[in-house]
């Protein structure tokens, strides 16, 4: 699998593009050039591997976070083991912390042992490269950099960062989405998703108490942005000469198609972000419970295919949704309304009170009735159509597929 960057590539062009300092230009290139071509270890995988299979029965996460030096190489030199005292580096007891909070949220809310369900050790590297201004899930590890400096802080400051990267090793060990396009933009969401869980369970906050920003606390003073993506408002993030403008739709009729971030992943990832947000708002209270429990379901049902689009997935929540609280419950309203209010759902016309009132209407009005219809070769001279204002009103209808969800392909 390829790595998962918690900044997207274009963030990074943009970045490249704009900024002043030619030695920055040249962090941000060589970032590019770097993230284009890391590829899994797998001797980290097999470490891994080894280690989970050691590992004691459930009840605490197995922390590693260990210190790249500044240097490319991982995990790098061990500073700190699950349980051992907090260090005088910063950056090593954020991690640590983090990937605790992620690692709690799983399971106390999902009954989830770590990303494989299985106990798999948590590592994390910090101090990864120099100035490096991202932070990514290798398929094995979390690798953290420090920032540039000049609009990034360090990656280990905001839970959801972690959380959002720790999430694709669940993907990877779950519905395993495909990361392109549609079930690309799924994968991502489903990051943000859970990340922003891991912060909200972490602060004890509801859903209406949260901020739903992913990154909130990663960008520089002076940097014209609220975070790297906002769930609630997608698309209003940031909007800085040196970052660009946030490019995430909110709706279906805004979908973005490009080749671009593999199609869009972190763009579109808007859309289904939202109505997470959507459905947690609507049923208050806080988003880790029965809202997470829905999503969370829908992605380890084993029934979410890897190219899921996003009508895929929100018919696999509204299929946990009945299966966790029944088909007449407010939970799958709940979620059905969210994903009818972003595009991705069709909104159900309330076809037969349409057809009434508009019989209503022709009763009231006689001139607005259709024309009779020529005589029919059955029928012959003098033959009545048969019930005309019902035709009328029949074919008033929408067509099949007017007001369906629009088409994946755009
Ligand atoms: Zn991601």
């Amino acid at each position: 699998m390829t790595a998962h960057y918690i900044v997207p590539p274009y963030l990074i062009e943009h970045l490249e593009r704009t900024a002043p300092d030619p030695n920055l230009r040249a962090r941000y290139r060589q970032a590019l050039q770097h993230d284009a071509v890391l590829r899994p270890r797998p001797a980290a995988t097999r470490r891994a591997t080894q280690e989970a299979q050691q590992a004691p029965a459930a009840g605490s996460p197995k922390r590693e976070v260990c210190d790249a030096e500044n240097g490319t190489d991982l995990p790098g030199r061990q500073v700190r083991a699950e349980g051992e005292q907090p260090v005088q580096d910063a950056a090593v007891n954020e991690a640590y912390d983090g990937t605790g909070a992620t690692w709690k949220m799983f399971k106390e809310c999902f009954g989830r042992d770590s990303v494989d369900n299985a106990g798999l050790p948590l590592i994390s590297s910090v101090h990864y490269d120099r100035d490096y201004a991202n932070a990514f899930w290798d398929g094995s590890q979390m690798v953290f950099g420090d920032g540039d400096g000049a609009i990034f802080k360090g990656f280990t400051s905001s839970i959801d960062v972690t959380g959002h990267e720790l999430t694709h090793g669940v993907t990877q060990h779950t519905a395993n989405l495909a990361y392109e396009g549609q079930s690309g933009a799924l994968n991502e969401s489903i990051s943000d998703v859970f990340g922003s869980l891991a912060k909200q369970h972490h602060r004890g906050q509801t859903a209406a108490e949260a901020d739903w920003v992913i990154g909130a606390d990663l960008f520089q003073p002076g940097v014209n942005g609220i975070g790297l993506r906002s769930m609630k408002a997608p698309g209003t993030a940031y909007d800085d000469p040196r970052l660009g403008k946030d490019p995430q739709p909110a709706h279906m009729d805004d979908f973005v198609t490009t080749t671009e971030d593999s199609g869009g992943v972190h763009i579109n990832s808007g859309i289904p972000n939202r109505a997470f947000y959507l459905a947690a708002i609507e049923l208050g209270g806080n988003a880790y419970g029965d809202p997470g429990k829905i999503w969370y379901q829908a992605l380890t049902s084993g029934r979410l295919n890897a190219n899921a689009t996003f009508a895929d997935f929100a018919q696999a929540t509204r299929d946990a949704a009945t299966e966790l609280y029944g088909a007449n419950s407010g939970q799958l309203a709940a979620v059905t309304k969210a994903w009818q209010q972003v595009g991705v759902e069709p909104v159900q016309q309330p076809l037969e009170s349409a057809d009434l009132m508009r019989a209503a209407n022709l009763a009231l009005d006689p001139s607005r009735l259709p024309a009779p219809s020529p005589p029919t070769q059955a029928g012959g001279p003098g033959a009545v159509p048969a019930v005309v204002p019902d035709q009328g009103a029949r074919e008033s209808r929408p067509g099949p597929g007017h007001g369906d969800r629009p088409g994946m392909d755009r």
